[in-house]
């Protein structure tokens, strides 16, 4: 028998109409994977509510009750994917010896968890799931997360294309992923960071199985954002760049207007006068708040803030109500 014990961690926000679903399907993954001998009965889903408004935490600890391979983590607040899933995986570490994470919406397919674990026994630490096809996003999605991931590359930022966050990390790359402890998360920028053995497992990317999505536009605009500023300086410097040219184009128009006038030709026009104060202005405007992201950043960073609160704790309480086999 296996003693590897698996936690799975999945953000929730407001998911109540996909969560019955979800653990149905997830319970029974895990109870495959047990059969399997890939893990041990003393493995768990741990649902992270991340805030939801809706019967969301109501349904994770009536599931719990219910079965004790259930368990919930209730965030104060909303605190965005991103963190619902480090307030898990921190917690899941001290009693698991990997963890999954994977979104409440079955999007992902549960059925990959299982070579997730097959990669993991043959000794890799991080197991990436990709997406085969992407049919199931709409065109709009597919191509700016394409554009996106073409952007990065450029930037120099690592990234595993079409990799979001359903992943399997081990418990020593958990260790080492907890010592990142920026305010600026972008999980999957920094994991391939981390180095150690990686596997890849190929899945196709379903249609959300209810509900709707919790990224509308400007949230996927400051989730792109936050992934550039957070690991690249190439836009400060490109303002810089930017700005050079234009004192070095100035210096010339200066020059020539000069000699103009000492030729006694008129200055005439005020429209390229304007242009060029709107044109500069807009410049300096753009460079101006390209630094002032990063100085909020640092802003934010310099406080400690602590990056998540956790309201309820079913996970660390109950390890006396598993089944042992
Ligand atoms: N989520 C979260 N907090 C948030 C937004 C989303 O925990 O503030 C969860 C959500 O419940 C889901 C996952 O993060 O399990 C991914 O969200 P969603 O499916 O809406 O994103 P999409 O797949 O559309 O990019
Ligand atoms: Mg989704």
């Amino acid at each position: 028998m296996t003693e590897t014990v698996l936690t799975i961690v999945v953000p929730c926000y407001n998911e109540e109409e996909v969560l019955p679903e979800t653990n149905r399907q997830l319970l029974e993954v895990l109870h495959e994977a047990v059969e399997a001998n890939l893990i041990s009965s003393r493995s768990r889903v741990l649902y992270v509510d991340d805030g939801s408004r809706d019967r969301t935490w109501d349904l994770i600890t009536r599931f719990s009750e219910e079965n004790g391979q259930v368990t919930g983590l209730k965030l104060s607040r909303n605190f965005g994917h991103q963190l619902a899933l480090i307030a898990g995986m921190e917690t899941a570490k001290e009693q698991s010896d990997c963890v999954i994470t994977i979104d409440a919406d079955l999007q992902d397919d549960v059925h990959a968890i299982q070579q997730f674990l097959v990669k993991f026994h043959e000794g890799y630490d991080i197991v990436y799931g990709v997406r085969g096809k992407r049919d199931t996003d709409t065109f709009f999605k597919r191509n700016t997360a394409l554009a996106f991931y073409k952007m990065m590359e450029k930037l120099g930022v690592r990234l595993v294309p079409n990799h979001a966050d359903f992943r399997l990390l081990s418990r020593k790359a958990l260790d080492e992923f907890a010592k990142y402890q920026e305010e600026n998360v972008f999980i999957r920028g920094i994991i391939p960071q981390l180095g150690f053995k990686s596997a890849k497992v190929y899945y196709d990317r379903k249609e959300r199985f209810a509900g709707e999505s919790k990224y509308p536009l400007k949230k996927m605009v400051q989730f792109a954002l936050e992934g550039i500023t957070s690991f690249s300086v190439a836009p400060i410097r490109a303002a810089t760049y930017l700005g050079a040219t234009f004192v070095i184009m100035a210096c010339v128009m200066i020059i020539y207007t000069l000699v103009q006038y000492f030729l006694g030709h008129a200055v005439t026009g005020w429209s390229s006068l304007i242009l060029s104060i709107w044109l500069l202005g807009g410049m300096q405007l753009t460079a101006i708040g390209v630094i002032g992201e990063y100085i909020g950043k640092i802003f934010k960073e310099t406080k400690h803030r602590p990056r998540y609160i956790i309201e309820k704790n079913l996970f660390s309480c109950d390890v006396s109500k598993i089944k042992q086999e």
